[in-house]
């Protein structure tokens, strides 16, 4: 990780250098809900927003960037086609279609939401759209189902992705995964960085999190962000609270010794929080798409 402009930054496999910390706007309303947040998340610094066209409120984040007055090259936008997009003939257009919903020429990032359909066609044109300048990186999100659907892509891509998201946190530190990305350069982004909504703030009142808070005189949140970015994780916590959008982004102005650190991986007990099986996701997220 590097730090400049009161960023810190992540290189990625193809040299393109990505804010670590943003905002991600999972579940959060469309409308003046997204776009107050991210418009929050901007004027506090934030330079990093994760929407994903599954999310529906692409156009409202799109909207906030515009409005904020800060350039569009020093925002790092991040969105996710649906499995519907992918297929050679159809993940182009839907790239152009995700330009018009966010009022964009580029984006910085786009992901495969889920590995359902023809993930492997679709990526075809991702590359193309990569080499068009149309996005600047390209990635996988929840790839993690296991290693034959991972290399199934990741092996037959002749670009291959520069960042994979997946749900992390301390209690699910995807020790595995961390392994399988390494041989390919490809960073970990992720998604449930504090526990989620599912988790009732489970991992926020770790007693080993509380300590090491106490210490530094920081919020179990905080802690929690900062732990991410130090193993070289990007991290896009979620909020639409003004006081927590602005105490996550102090995170990136501490720092945790090597023992904290050490005491924080001690944590792990691989217990993720979204546990639908892959039978399940095929049959729930093939049945259903955006609407517009
Ligand atoms: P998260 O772990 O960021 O937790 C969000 C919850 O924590 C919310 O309830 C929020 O109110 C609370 N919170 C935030 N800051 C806090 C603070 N300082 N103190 C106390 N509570 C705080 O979970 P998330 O938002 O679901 O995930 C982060 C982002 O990851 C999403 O917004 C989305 O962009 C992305 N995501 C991607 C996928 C995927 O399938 N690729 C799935 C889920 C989420």
């Amino acid at each position: 990780m590097s730090a400049q402009n009161n960023q810190i930054y992540l290189t990625l496999n193809n040299g393109i250098q990505m804010p670590q910390f943003g905002l991600g706007v999972y579940s959060i309303p469309a409308g003046e809900m997204t776009y107050n947040s991210v418009m929050t998340a901007l004027k506090c610094g934030y330079r990093h927003i994760d929407t994903a066209h599954a999310y529906q409120n692409e156009s409202n984040v799109g909207q906030a960037i515009k409005d904020s007055g800060i350039s569009r090259d020093s925002i790092w936008v991040t969105s996710k086609l649906w499995p519907n997009e992918y297929g050679e003939g159809k993940t182009l257009k839907a790239i152009d279609r995700m330009l018009g919903r966010l009022g964009l020429d580029y984006v910085d990032l786009v992901y495969f939401h889920q590995p359902i359909g023809d993930y492997v066609g679709g990526w075809k044109e991702m590359e193309q759209a990569l080499e068009m300048g149309k996005v600047r990186s390209i990635g996988i999100s929840n790839f993690d189902v296991n290693d034959s659907i991972f290399n199934s892509l990741v092996e037959t891509a002749r670009i291959k992705p520069q960042i994979m998201q997946i749900e992390c946190h301390p209690y699910a530190q995807r020790k595995h995964w961390q392994e399988m990305v390494k041989k390919h350069n490809i960073k970990i982004e992720c998604w449930f960085p504090l526990g989620g909504r599912d988790s009732k703030g489970e991992i926020l009142r770790d007693s080993v999190i509380n300590e090491i808070a106490k210490a530094h005189n920081k919020s179990a949140a905080q802690v929690i962000i900062r732990w991410h970015l130090q193993e070289g994780f990007s991290v896009i916590p979620g909020s639409t609270n003004p006081s927590h959008i602005r105490e996550n982004i102090e995170s990136l102005a501490f720092t945790l010794s090597d023992d904290e650190m050490k005491q924080i991986r001690s944590l792990d007990r691989e217990a993720r929080y979204f546990n639908m099986t892959y039978e399940d996701q095929k049959r729930w997220f093939g049945q259903w798409n955006p609407t517009d």
